[in-house]
């Protein structure tokens, strides 16, 4: 393996060099150091993401190393983030914690053993965090993203589609009787053909699509940039996908499972997140109600 690059962004030569050298006493891993000395060219280098962790200083120039980092996080940046503060700017710290950055030195104190303990906290950290957030955002069973993520993302979306003025669109899938098939094979093999149902899912969906588990045998799709007409056309299509399946349990079974979804699409029919979900699941409840393996649009 190659090693790890760390990116300082620093407009002062000698704290490169200074750092460099401390870098080059280092007692664990080797990283191999490099140097922006602006904002405007440190901010992209950051963003690309080929960096292991980076060191960040509170003065660029006429610019701030806070805003620096604000920029990144709202970019969706997670490399780990140590910001290098001056004696003289206390309280900085704290907001820069605050900001997304995982440690801080002060300049005038760092050493090569802090540095190194501060990096190899920082990668450390960042690691778990990554970690604690797929926890949080994940639905363990099917790997699907959670309900809590599927609103947060649902929310981001709908203020993209707004913003471009594009349709975005929602299904909402829930599996037919399925309190017959734990009924009757048992909870875990329930619990397989869930698991199945969401790789039948995914596979049906193109990949800037998001597909959730909102509760125990509900799906929401999201189709990003598509019409009534193309999410009618992708609901359907997985009905049917479904419908001719035969789902293989673990034990050799092999099982026919049947949804119904409702279809409805921003900004056509609804303005805000929770009025979207509320008419696609009164949609979802008239495809059960008309007799269950079909798609009802709003
Ligand atoms: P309908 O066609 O009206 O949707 O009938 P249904 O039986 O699917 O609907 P209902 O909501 O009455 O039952 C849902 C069932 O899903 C009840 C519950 O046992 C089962 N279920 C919910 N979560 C899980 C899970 O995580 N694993 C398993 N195996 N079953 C689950
Ligand atoms: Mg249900
Ligand atoms: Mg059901």
């Amino acid at each position: 393996m190659s090693p790890r690059r760390i990116l300082l962004i620093d407009d002062d030569r000698l704290q490169f060099r200074l750092t460099e050298r401390m870098f080059g006493s280092f007692h664990g891993e080797r990283f191999i150091l490099e140097w922006s000395s602006t904002y405007e060219e440190g901010l992209p280098k950051l963003l690309s993401g080929d960096y292991a962790a980076c060191l960040l200083d509170y003065q660029l120039g006429a610019r701030d190393g806070l805003t620096l980092i604000t920029e990144a996080v709202d970019a969706g940046c997670t490399t780990p983030i140590i910001f290098l503060t001056a004696e003289t700017s206390a309280n900085v710290d704290m907001a820069a914690m605050r900001a997304g950055a995982l440690d801080y030195l002060v300049k005038g104190e760092i050493t090569p053993v802090s540095l190194e303990r501060s990096l190899r906290y920082a990668l450390q950290m960042a690691a778990t965090l990554q970690q604690l957030k797929l926890l949080a955002t994940r639905d363990e069973l099917t790997g699907l993203i959670n309900r809590r993520e599927f609103d947060r993302v649902l929310a981001e979306e709908m203020e993209r589609a707004r913003r471009f003025d594009r349709p975005l669109a929602l299904v909402l899938c829930d599996l037919d009787h399925f309190k017959s098939v734990n009924d009757t094979h048992g909870h875990p093999m329930g619990d397989a053909v869930l698991k199945a149902v969401a790789t039948v899912m995914l596979a049906g969906v193109r990949s800037i699509d998001r597909v959730a588990r909102i509760g125990g045998e509900e799906f929401a799709i999201l189709l990003m940039e598509t019409t009534a007409r193309e999410a009618l056309f992708a609901a359907e299509r997985l009905v049917a996908t479904m419908r001719a399946q035969r789902l293989e349990l673990p034990d050799g079974t092999l099982l026919q499972v049947t949804l119904s979804a409702g279809v409805a699409v921003f900004p056509q029919h609804a303005a805000d997140p929770a009025t979207l979900i509320k008419i696609t699941d009164q949609a979802l409840y008239m495809a059960k109600r008309s007799g269950r393996d079909r798609v009802v649009p709003v």
